[in-house]
């Protein structure tokens, strides 16, 4: 169905999570995928820097809406309580909603933390987290997606077990995604149409040194296999590419963007020991088979272990500590964050950011390069709910790791082929006039698709990456924060939504 667009123009937002400019030089991703290549060059392009932290939560929550974390209130996959974050933690308008108020319509394709997925003048069918069932608006569109074998995502963690099955099954979700995404292209009217495809961050976590060259880890026989594995999920991915622009009207611009970049991992700090060694934080309870079991789940043998006694290894070693006993804690993987009890105790700040900034490589380096306030990176109402320190890494090789199942804070991650986020994304514009070399800031793309709609909301924190227009119409949309006390989810669904992110390897 193509009736003429109500807004100025239609726009494509095509996000694709973890794409970098490394990703797409690999030699198996350039060959495999000939049509992103194309759109590239056909587009104006450079990098897009990610928020901080450089995570698939805050950042397309920040892409989605224009404004930067301390202002939509996503900093990462659990809030400050340890629940899962939803659409419902997402405190501002998003694209759509200006979208819908200027009286165009949207089709919204797994944008991460658009779930519970709620009534929108369009198509949405949320991204993760999510729960499998309940994930349309219309609900009709779910018998569709059902026909389909529609998949929101799978579970692949750095755990190292990921093997040719789970490669099949990228390839399967990412085949299903985009035959929804093309026949809903087609069945429905829209002025903008927002999607987001997870693959390469899905293959960068547990196969980046066998996948982009630059680490010894890419020349061998076992990283042949990965990559000779890995070729159907990006030909699956290049060619739904290719079948949604086959759909897209003359006329319609596309702005392609990431939510952040990728990049080997080769270490991982534990600062929940130093907090317990320093008798911030009790240490659990840690008898010698707990901590053996819990260092096992790191290594190669364990990968061959059942999830369920990673999990219990998990939380023995790691706990329960009541919140009362401990002072200060590190936030998940990827959070880069220590949150403390009382985020008032002045003489509590300065000593976790003293044993921070102590902390040091294997080669007497600064391990963690500078620790930030909350309030001196982020603006904005919602700055509390982040955690109290920030902690930049000595570069983004290194992650900042939450629990205590390691033996000392710095582990090394040298022997393991894993991948992680890092702060340069990309951005590729094209169907409209653009110079070629762009460069911008998460919260840009909302007023650059908003204004390539011919719509402008005030108060935004980006500007457009594009020349616009000039008379743009301006546009507001009201907050849909929920009634205050209601939760998002029900017992159930939370218990859904954290055993997915912990199979995801983004809770432990
Ligand atoms: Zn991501």
């Amino acid at each position: 169905m193509s009736s003429p667009p109500t807004l100025a123009k239609r726009v494509l937002m095509l996000g694709i999570d973890g794409l970098s400019t490394s990703f797409m030089r690999a030699p198996v991703v350039a060959d495999n995928m000939p049509i992103l290549s194309s759109l590239f060059e056909a587009s104006a392009t450079g990098p897009l820097w990610s928020t901080f932290p450089p995570y698939t939560g805050p950042a397309w929550t920040s892409i989605t809406t224009g404004v930067g974390p301390g202002r939509h209130g996503v900093f990462g996959f659990t809030d400050h309580a340890g629940r899962p974050c939803s659409d419902t933690t997402v405190s501002v308008p998003r694209l759509w909603d200006y979208v819908g108020s200027a009286g165009g319509r949207s089709i919204v394709v797994n944008v991460p933390m658009t779930h519970p997925p709620r009534p929108i003048d369009g198509v949405l069918v949320s991204g993760m987290p999510a729960p499998s069932a309940e994930i349309t608006f219309p609900p009709r569109v779910a018998s569709e997606l059902q026909s389909r074998e529609y998949i929101v995502d799978i579970a692949v963690a750095e755990g190292g077990r990921e093997g040719a099955s789970t490669l099949d099954s990228l390839a399967e979700m990412t085949r299903r995604r985009g035959e929804m995404a093309a026949w809903l292209a087609r069945s429905q009217p829209w002025d903008l149409y927002a999607i987001v495809f997870v693959l390469p961050d899905r293959l960068g976590h547990p196969w980046w040194k066998q996948l982009v060259p630059g680490d010894g880890l890419y020349e061998s026989r076992r990283a042949e296999r990965v990559r000779r594995g890995a070729q159907g999920a990006l030909v699956a991915l290049d060619e739904a590419i290719g079948a949604l622009l086959e759909t897209l009207p003359q006329d319609t611009a596309i702005v392609l963007c990431s939510d952040h970049g990728f990049g080997p991992l080769h270490a991982d700090v534990f600062f929940d020991l130093v907090l317990a060694e320093a008798g911030l934080a009790t240490a659990g309870p840690q008898t010698g088979l707990h901590r053996a079991l819990a260092r096992a789940g790191r290594s190669r043998p364990a990968q061959f272990a059942p999830r369920a006694l990673h999990r219990w290894a998990r939380t023995k070693a790691a706990g329960p500590i009541e919140p009362q006993e401990r002072r200060a804690w590190t936030t998940p993987p990827y959070e880069s964050g220590v949150r403390l009890a009382d985020s008032s105790d002045e003489e509590l700040r300065q000593r976790v950011t003293k044993l921070l900034t102590d902390l040091r490589t294997p080669d007497g380096r600064q391990a963690v390069k500078s620790v930030t306030r909350r309030g001196d990176l982020y603006g904005g109402s919602r700055t509390d709910e982040a955690a109290d320190l920030l902690c930049e890494m000595v570069d983004e090789t290194v992650g900042l790791h939450n629990g205590m199942h390691a033996t000392t804070p710095w582990v090394s991650r040298d022997h393991l082929p894993w991948g992680t986020h890092a702060s340069e994304g990309v951005v590729a514009i094209s169907g409209v006039p653009a110079s070629r070399r762009l460069e911008g800031m998460a919260p840009d793309i909302a007023p650059t698709v908003l204004g390539l709609l011919g719509l402008e909301a005030k108060g935004l924190d980006g500007r457009s990456l594009v020349a616009l227009e000039p008379d743009l119409t301006p546009v507001a949309a009201g907050s849909h924060a929920p009634p205050e006390g209601e939760p998002a989810y029900t017992a159930d669904q939370e218990a859904a939504v954290m055993e997915q992110l912990r199979s995801l390897g983004y809770v432990d």
